[in-house]
């Protein structure tokens, strides 16, 4: 699946199919880039799916720098950063020369900020590794390293030449990784596009079970589906952004609550995204038929729905501090029918209160 994306002068192309990273060599070609290269990577990533990009950039005639980091958010440090310009100077990384980013959402944040500041900024490809990299964060030219104070605080804005999704690369994950991962594409659907959250529930044992072809297809739904987004706001200028935050306005305030470790990001999501549909269905916006759909299809692919022991006080203590509060105004991605959304200011802080003790409830229909 080729997905074009569309930013005039900074337009790229989204490539999604199974074994495409053996072919990162001629895709680079195509762009006219210089000769030299650097792979951002971390070890793990690298013994498992180094190989073939490294041979197929040489192939293809680059000089290959592979640079390893640290695993996962400890890489995403002004130290690492420093670390990896220093790598990019000895390897004569000029401005015509392209770095690429192979690993998670952390190696492509950090590899894509050091890209964007680098003589101010050199070519950049994505080449994700896993489901919420490929789906969501290797898409849209966000980058960054985080502040000890907060995380992503220090950033550009730099749009990739090229991604390259290879499906086939996320049978590697461990489970609990790759189904977070699948909070992402759940969310795409549910505030996005109500046929591709239908194709998500049919194929969810499919998807659990890694079948290449149904992650091909569902992992290229979700790329299109953010590429759409992105290409009418490539800036996060307008709410339209807002609507990948669906599930995040809580579920950010779950992870932080709980130190960032009870959870998987997608699992605090996948609460959020719960917690905002009773919400929405409190504040008269939505069905309740619309909040059961979305249990539904979150459970099936196998992300949790119910949580006990939150502590409601302090997780809306931690909602008031949300970074995307503007002007002090919390907003709230909401999702009246699926496949739509609305971003809903000044929410009662009762509603949102009963909102996420309804996670400590037993389901009902
Ligand atoms: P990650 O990058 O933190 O870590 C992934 C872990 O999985 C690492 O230990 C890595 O070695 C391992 N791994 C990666 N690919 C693998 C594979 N195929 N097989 C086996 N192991 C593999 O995790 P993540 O969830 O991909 O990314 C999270 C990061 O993404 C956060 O830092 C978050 O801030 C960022 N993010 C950025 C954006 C954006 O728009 N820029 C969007 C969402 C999230």
């Amino acid at each position: 699946m080729v997905i074009p994306v569309d930013l005039g002068a900074r337009s790229y192309t989204i490539v999604v199919e199974p074994g495409i990273l053996a072919a990162v060599g001629p895709h680079l070609r195509q762009l006219g880039v210089g000769s030299r290269t650097v792979v951002v990577t971390d070890a793990a990533v690298m013994r498992l799916h180094g190989g073939p990009v490294t041979k197929s950039l040489e192939a293809a005639g680059f000089t290959v720098t592979v640079v390893e980091v640290p695993e996962g958010e400890t890489a995403k440090t002004l130290r690492v950063a420093e670390q990896c310009w220093e790598h990019l100077l000895n390897a004569r990384i000029d401005r015509t020369s392209t770095v690429l980013a192979l690993g998670g959402g952390a190696v492509g944040d950090l590899a894509g900020f050091v890209a964007a500041s680098y003589m101010r900024g050199v070519n950049f490809v994505q080449l994700p590794t896993t489901v919420l990299a490929q789906v969501d964060a290797s898409i849209g030219g966000k980058t960054a390293i985080d502040h000890p104070r907060a995380k992503n605080l220090i950033g550009a804005f730099h749009q990739p030449r090229l991604v390259l999704v290879d499906p086939a690369v996320v049978q590697s994950l461990p489970d609990r990784e790759f189904r977070s991962g699948l909070a992402e594409i759940v969310k795409h659907g549910i505030v996005l596009d109500a046929d591709y959250l239908d194709d998500v529930e049919r194929s969810a044992a499919a998807l659990l079970r890694r079948d290449l072809e149904t992650l091909a297809r569902i992992i290229g739904g979700s790329c299109r589906l953010k590429a759409g987004i992105i290409e009418r706001d490539p800036e996060e200028k307008s709410e339209l952004r807002y609507a990948l935050n669906a599930g995040h306005t809580i579920g950010h305030a779950l992870e932080a609550v709980t130190g960032f470790a009870r959870w998987t990001h997608g699992e605090a999501v996948a609460l959020g995204l719960v917690a905002e549909a009773h919400l929405a269905e409190s504040l008269g916006l939505a069905a309740p038929a619309t909040t059961h759909r979305q249990q539904t299809v979150l459970a099936a692919v196998g992300l949790p729905i119910r949580a006990n022991d939150v502590d409601t006080n302090r997780v809306l203590e931690s909602i008031t501090h949300d970074k995307k509060a503007r002007d002090g105004r919390v907003p709230f991605v909401l999702a009246p029918a699926i496949g739509t959304f609305r971003v809903v200011y000044d929410v009662p802080i009762d509603q949102v209160r009963r909102a996420v003790d309804a996670l400590g409830r037993p389901e009902t229909r």
